[in-house]
């Protein structure tokens, strides 16, 4: 594995983990952490103009469109902090997506590391989104039983009040499986096929997602 820089991407269905990972991750090799859910909550919440085009889309379990988040990643990666790479948590999600990506890399004389898969079966992800909580002021999450807070029902990093993202409800987490695996799930054979996939299986327990996360990573 290259060290001087890191770019990867991070797949998996909603609620397998990513977002926790990509969290240790770009703390582990010093690079971003860019989660697209993470910046349009954020829009949401602030009341932006693309807050308020997406809010709907997304409590509903629906794709924001490419465009609209292509639009995003492109900024985010021209700045300054992502010289040195980056970890993709939750873009691209589609195959158009995957090949902006690539342009927008491209453009720089740049390419991917790896795309790690976080492999969890549906059943599993269904009984698992319902004690996730998340913070709305800094977008951190947590989960009431694999990842508590350590005060109460409140953030670690800014103190903030915990909330239920309200596209975790049961039925939308059914539309956003529907989703994963409509749309995102074929770009694992996109990119295996590009010999850039490492999977590993999303478990329960953090210590041993993040355990085969390393030993993946390590045997780039
Ligand atoms: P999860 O991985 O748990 O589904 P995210 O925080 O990554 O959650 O995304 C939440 C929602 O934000 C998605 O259901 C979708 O509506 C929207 N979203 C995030 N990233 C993208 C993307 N790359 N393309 C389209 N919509 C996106």
């Amino acid at each position: 594995m290259k060290t001087n820089s890191f770019r990867l991407v991070l797949l998996g269905a909603p609620g397998a983990g990513k977002g926790t990972q990509a969290e240790r991750l770009a703390e582990k090799f010093s690079v971003p952490q860019i989660s697209t859910g993470v910046i349009l909550r954020a829009a949401i919440e602030a009341g932006t103009p693309l807050g308020l085009k997406v809010k709907e889309l997304i409590e509903n379990g629906k794709l924001v469109s490419d465009e609209d988040v292509v639009a995003i990643v492109g900024q985010r990666i021209a700045e300054k902090d992502c010289e040195n790479g980056f970890i993709l948590d939750g873009f691209p999600r589609t195959i158009p997506q995957a090949e902006a990506l690539e342009n927008l890399l491209e453009e720089r004389g740049l390419t991917l590391d790896a795309v790690l898969s976080i492999e969890v079966n549906d059943s599993d992800i269904v009984s698992r989104m319902s004690g996730r909580r998340v913070c709305k002021k800094c977008g951190a999450s947590y989960h009431v039983v694999y990842k508590r807070p350590r005060n109460g029902n409140l953030c670690d990093n800014c103190s903030s009040e915990l909330t239920i993202r309200e596209d975790d409800k049961v039925e939308v987490v059914m539309g956003r499986l529907e989703a994963y695996h409509k749309q995102t799930a074929p770009l694992k054979e996109y990119y295996a096929a590009k010999g850039l996939l490492v999977a590993v299986e999303g478990k329960e327990e953090l210590s041993e997602t993040s355990a085969a996360v390393d030993e993946a990573l390590e045997n780039l």
